[in-house]
């Protein structure tokens, strides 16, 4: 059993009830809402580690939802996005959202991205300390400043090694083309999302042994992009 309590938002009664029951039986607790306004209520009046959130709920936009609960509390949010709404996602990303779902989604994908949101919320107060990465045969020594692959060090430039790091610091967790542009460009960051691809070819070209179909850094259509945590 786990001891964390989710909040679910959703309007829509069959979703609603389909990811509670998943939760429970996953040993989660679950508290329910159909509105943002009944969310943020229960966020203030009760003991909620995580919400699962809709974007499309009947009173006030889930966007709402997410800037309000940040102004006082860093608990992971994932959002719940019909398919096709790429931008929305993204933004909600940008907005303060850890991770989302896209409807339809699997009972296994809701417990995939909860776990790695949990993981993630345990984590963050060491994660700066954190200086050695490893997922799959890929591995990363923030204090060394090596990437190896299979126990070879392989080269990457500048740009692609600050690229890589960010990835691995945020292991499981689907950054925005945004975030990503700003994290690694840094202030002077644009818009320029063809330098990232570009940038991301060719770390790929690095580390992965079919870049046409990646293995450690996963494309999210529309949205950015996610390093795989097992
Ligand atoms: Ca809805």
């Amino acid at each position: 059993m786990y001891n964390e309590t989710i909040l679910v938002v959703e309007d829509d009664i069959p979703i609603k009830n389909f990811i509670c029951y998943t939760l429970n039986a996953g040993g989660y607790k679950t508290m329910e809402s159909g509105t943002g306004q009944g969310a943020l209520s229960m966020l203030i009046t009760e003991s909620i580690d995580i919400m699962l959130l809709d974007l499309g709920l009947p009173d006030i936009d889930g966007m709402e939802v997410i800037k309000k609960v940040r102004q006082w509390s860093e608990m992971p949010i994932i959002v719940i996005s019909a398919r096709d709404q790429d931008k929305e996602k993204a933004l909600a990303l940008d907005t303060g959202a850890d991770d989302y779902l896209t409807k339809p989604f699997s009972a296994t994908e809701l417990m995939a991205r909860l776990r790695v949101a949990i993981r993630h919320f345990y984590k963050m107060n060491i994660k700066n300390q954190q200086t050695v990465f490893q997922v799959g045969s890929l591995c990363m020594d923030l204090e060394k400043h090596a990437v190896t692959l299979e126990n070879k060090e392989i080269h990457v430039t500048p740009m692609e090694y600050n690229l890589l790091s960010l990835f691995m610091k945020n292991m499981g967790k689907v950054l925005t083309t945004h975030y990503i542009l700003k994290e690694v460009w840094g202030a002077n960051y644009g818009t320029d999302t063809q330098a990232l691809r570009a940038l991301m070819a060719g770390l790929r070209r690095k580390i992965e042994k079919n870049p046409a179909k990646p293995r450690y850094i996963i494309t999210e259509i529309g949205v950015g992009y996610r390093m795989t945590d097992e």
